[in-house]
């Protein structure tokens, strides 16, 4: 029996999954992301979590043929390593994940990606058609995608394609973002950035009324999507978030034409109605070529470590007409 592991390594959690060579899960297991000393600890909080995987699906690691793992970066990927991470102590400046979970299982197929790569593997994989044009992208904390072009998924140099969270949406630049430049769409509609553009909002027009705990240490996104429909400056955001959403998203389609817009991320998975919804609407007008599906993805907060299963499943293509079983 064939058996394949799928590991999402996140800044606040590492989730692994067991499964059969059809993708059916038969073991689990989730732990809190190790806050270091070093990056030498989270790996072994990841190999951990595996072996606690391998263990609820009454199997040894030694018998996983291939294992994917969704992880957060940026990569050395000729190394098969995490190098500074953003989200994580500084202290921590180095995490081997490809060789040590390639010891662990004793297969040298493992297949690393970074998470909204993972997420567009498994959107792909569990899709009704198996679209070979597809991308997915995640509104959370940040936002990035994963792109499915021509049946290839896309990686770029050190597997960074799809950073489109850094494309210029605002030229007026009114806002920088957490890499430094401005502009960025990602400095705007991100979870992160949310409260500093509506505090911004509310400077532009002091005569929008709001209940907002605007100067309030714990102002969050949340507080936001909370008032819509009872906020004039909430609802204002919104409006303004899916703004520059559109922008993004149609971005993103003119460059790579998907035949489906797959949504993940907190952000987005909380707040379908009020993010994505408006999101449809307004691209339907400002797209020019054939205007995709947009959805929200059905595997919810399981997209990453179900898109490294996923890989590890079709070699790294989240085509289901590769599954090796
Ligand atoms: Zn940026």
């Amino acid at each position: 029996m064939a058996y394949y592991a799928g590991v999402d390594l996140g800044a606040t959690n590492v989730r692994a999954i067991v499964a059969e060579a059809d993708g059916t899960a038969i073991g689990v297991s989730r732990r809190s992301t190790p806050r270091g000393p070093t990056g030498i600890h989270v790996t072994e909080g990841v190999l951990r979590t595996l072996r606690e995987a391998c263990g609820d699906a009454g199997i040894d690691p030694k018998g996983i043929t291939a294992a994917g793992i969704g992880s957060i970066g940026p990569f050395d990927l000729a190394e098969g390593a995490v190098i500074d991470p953003a989200n994580l102590p500084d202290s921590i400046d180095r995490i081997p994940l490809t060789g040590p979970v390639s010891k662990l299982i004793g297969s040298d197929d493992v297949y690393l990606h970074n998470d909204t790569i993972a997420g567009v593997i498994g959107e792909r994989f569990h899709a009704d058609r198996n679209p070979d044009d597809m991308v997915y992208i995640t509104i959370s904390s940040g936002i990035g995608a994963g792109v499915c072009c021509d049946g290839e998924i896309m990686h770029g140099w050190d597997g960074n394609a799809g950073e489109v969270g850094h494309c210029v949406v605002d030229p007026r630049g009114r806002l920088t973002c957490g890499c430094g430049r401005e502009g960025h769409w990602e400095a705007y509609c991100s979870g992160n950035a949310i409260p500093d553009y509506v505090r911004l909002l509310a400077e532009d027009d002091p005569t929008i009324t709001t209940e907002l705990p605007l100067e309030g240490p714990d102002f969050t996104a949340k507080d936001v999507f909370d008032l819509a429909g009872e906020d004039e400056l909430a609802d204002y955001a919104i409006e303004q978030l899916a703004h520059w959403n559109a922008i993004g998203v149609t971005n993103v389609i003119h460059s790579f034409a998907p035949i489906v817009v797959s949504f993940g991320g907190a952000v987005a998975l909380h707040n379908e109605e009020l993010v994505v919804d408006p999101v449809r609407e307004r691209v339907a007008e400002m797209v020019m070529t054939n205007v995709p599906e947009i959805r929200v993805t059905d595997l919810g907060d399981d997209v990453v470590v179900e898109g490294a299963l996923a890989s590890a499943l079709t070699d790294g293509t989240g085509d289901r007409r590769r599954l090796r079983g």
